[in-house]
């Protein structure tokens, strides 16, 4: 018997087994035998949602019903495949040694710490390239096994080194995510960006996160370079650890926003001078 996982909202990574759920429970003929239910949430806006799902699902249930994720302050020092993520998307690390203020993952899963690896061609480490050089050479052992690779947690450009860039070069990279969240970042993004491009990576496959919402100007020539520099940016605008409310921003910001995140708007925007008001929806 297996523990049901509820989750607020579905997304790209939900898992979608018969034990997964979303929000309310269904009527009690669709609900399969279970051990427990497991209430997952990811956002700290959520988190009175979340509360009001555990109060359903006990009404649902005689078994314990459990509330937990990163919204809830929950320890991830380890990783079940497939239990609050789909089972091709995994962990081979848990942690991170960096502490950046804007980021939860020290506080929740510690510093980095190896994983036995399991099979998974997207790739979720906080900082997969903090792990020892024996770990990452398992970790492309196992991906050559795999289609449509993803580094999707972010790719510390400081650390990108020939070791990394060789092994990709004989994957079957669908993306790789680098991140450039301050001005200050920006060298050695394109150092990094560099040697994946020389290698042979396009625009298509080099993806970078992008931290904005402070200044706009600056934010816009940050994301410029990203791009010029042979990656497709991908902004993210600032949330604050732990709002019980998320961050509201002015219609110009969503607007930007928008256009900065949408790989086809970014390109139109870069390459024909489209500005982000055309971008309202
Ligand atoms: S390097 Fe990445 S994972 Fe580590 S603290 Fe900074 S943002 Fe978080």
């Amino acid at each position: 018997m297996r523990n049901i996982r509820v989750f607020v909202d579905r997304t790209s990574y939900t898992p979608n087994d018969e034990y997964a759920f979303i929000g309310f429970p269904p009527l009690p003929a669709f609900i399969p035998e279970h051990n427990e239910v497991h209430i997952s949430c990811s956002f700290s806006w959520e988190k009175s949602q979340a509360e009001y799902l555990k109060y359903q699902w006990e009404v649902a249930t005689d078994k314990p019903v459990k509330i937990g994720g990163p919204a809830f302050g929950s320890q991830a020092t380890d990783f079940i495949q497939g239990m609050y993520l789909k089972p091709n998307i995994i962990f081979t690390t848990r942690g991170c040694n960096n502490h950046c203020p804007w980021c939860c993952v020290p506080k929740l899963e510690g510093n980095l710490k190896e994983l036995p690896i399991c099979q998974g061609n997207i790739i979720q480490d906080n900082n997969f390239l903090q792990s020892s050089r024996a770990h990452k050479n398992k970790v492309f052992d196992m991906l050559h096994g795999q289609r449509q690779i993803q580094f999707k947690g972010g790719l510390e450009a400081e650390l990108l080194d020939d070791h990394f860039v060789n092994a990709v070069t004989s994957l079957k990279i669908d993306e790789l995510w680098l991140a450039c969240d301050t001005d200050a970042t920006l060298p050695k993004f394109k150092e990094a960006c560099g040697k994946l491009t020389k290698a042979g990576f396009t625009r298509e496959k080099i993806k970078c996160y992008v931290l904005i919402g402070d200044d706009m100007d600056k934010n816009e020539v940050r994301l410029r370079e990203v791009y010029e520099a042979g990656a497709m940016p991908f902004a993210q605008l600032y949330q604050p650890i732990g709002a019980a409310t998320k961050k509201k921003y002015s219609k110009e910001w969503q607007q930007f926003h928008r256009m900065w995140s949408r790989p086809a708007a970014t390109r139109a925007h870069m390459e024909q001078g489209t500005d982000f008001h055309d971008f309202n929806t």
